[in-house]
């Protein structure tokens, strides 16, 4: 498939990416990794009319810890990530998370900040850094704000980001010490996640169990109140609505949720 006609345009600074997505608005769109964003281009599903190439701007590519927060700049590749020491001591979920997305393509270009933005209910990292208690630190033309994770992912693929923001910094607790879990069940070991859960101590986030990234809350609530893993696992699909469609149906999804959720618990108690 071919895309529509564009124009593009490379950036080399932050402000100048912002100054151009004010200039150009909802004729703009930010091109990150293009994992997502090129695919949905070459199906016509996305046609913006200038392409915002943000990928030089390495002033966002970074792992920092500073005062009990771990900080990640949008740009930061899952490869990097995965890789990255000083993440992999102080957000071990996430570190491990990114190496588990797609396949070495997909991790080499993809970025964190793309991934969220993207806002997919199947994708790896939202459920993880919802998981984490994160946020997402996003920059426009009225200055800068943060965003909690849990107040990020509005609905299918729906955020509330304006089209002239740009997400600049992840922002997580450092969870050095902390226990985690990490489930993916897929069909293929590069697929997309049939049902995956993602455990930071007693928090739980789903992977396509809904419509958009969710925390089990039923299960961290029975948690919170002393319960076992095996009777707090039980609870994990009790929130989702998860979909029938051709890979799975929605009572095996629930099913994968609860077996899934007991496994990364056990993990994160060990
Ligand atoms: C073959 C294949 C397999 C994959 N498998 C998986 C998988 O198993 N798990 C998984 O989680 N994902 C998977 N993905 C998706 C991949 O993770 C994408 O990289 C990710 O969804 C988007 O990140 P990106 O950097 O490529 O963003 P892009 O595609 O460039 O952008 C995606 C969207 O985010 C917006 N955007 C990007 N960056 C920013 C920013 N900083 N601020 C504001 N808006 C921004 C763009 O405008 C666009 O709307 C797969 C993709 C492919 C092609």
């Amino acid at each position: 498939m071919i895309p529509a006609q564009f124009s593009y345009r490379r950036v080399s600074t932050v402000e100048e990416a912002l100054s151009v997505l004010g200039e150009h608005c909802d004729e703009a769109q930010v091109l990150a990794g293009g994992h997502s964003l090129l695919p949905l281009m070459k199906l016509r599903f996305a046609t913006p009319e200038i392409l915002v190439d943000v990928a030089p701007l390495a002033e966002l590519r970074y792992v920092r810890v500073e005062d009990g927060t771990v900080a990640i700049g949008a740009l930061s590749r899952y490869h990097d990530l995965h890789h990255d020491e000083v993440l992999r001591r102080h957000a071990p979920l996430l570190a491990h998370v990114s190496g588990s997305v797609g396949d070495q393509q997909v991790r080499h270009r993809g970025t964190i900040g793309g991934s969220l933005a993207h806002a997919d209910a199947a994708a790896d990292l939202p459920a993880a850094l919802l998981a984490s208690g994160g946020s997402l630190v996003v920059r426009g033309p009225g200055g800068q704000r943060e965003i909690p994770a849990g107040e990020f992912f509005l609905g299918p693929f729906t955020t509330p980001l304006e089209p002239d923001e740009l997400i600049t910094e992840i922002r997580v607790p450092d969870a050095a010490g902390t226990g985690w879990g990490f489930e993916k069940f897929t069909r293929r070991a590069i697929d997309w996640a049939i049902v995956g859960v993602a455990v930071l101590g007693q928090s739980v986030g789903l992977i396509n169990m809904g419509g958009t990234p969710l925390r089990a809350t039923a299960t961290e609530r029975a948690l919170a109140s002393g319960a076992s893993i095996e009777d707090a696992a039980a609870l994990a699909a009790d929130d989702a609505s998860p979909l029938t469609e051709p890979h799975a149906s929605a009572e095996y999804r629930s099913h994968l949720a609860r077996v899934l959720t007991a496994r990364a618990l056990t993990a994160a108690a060990a």
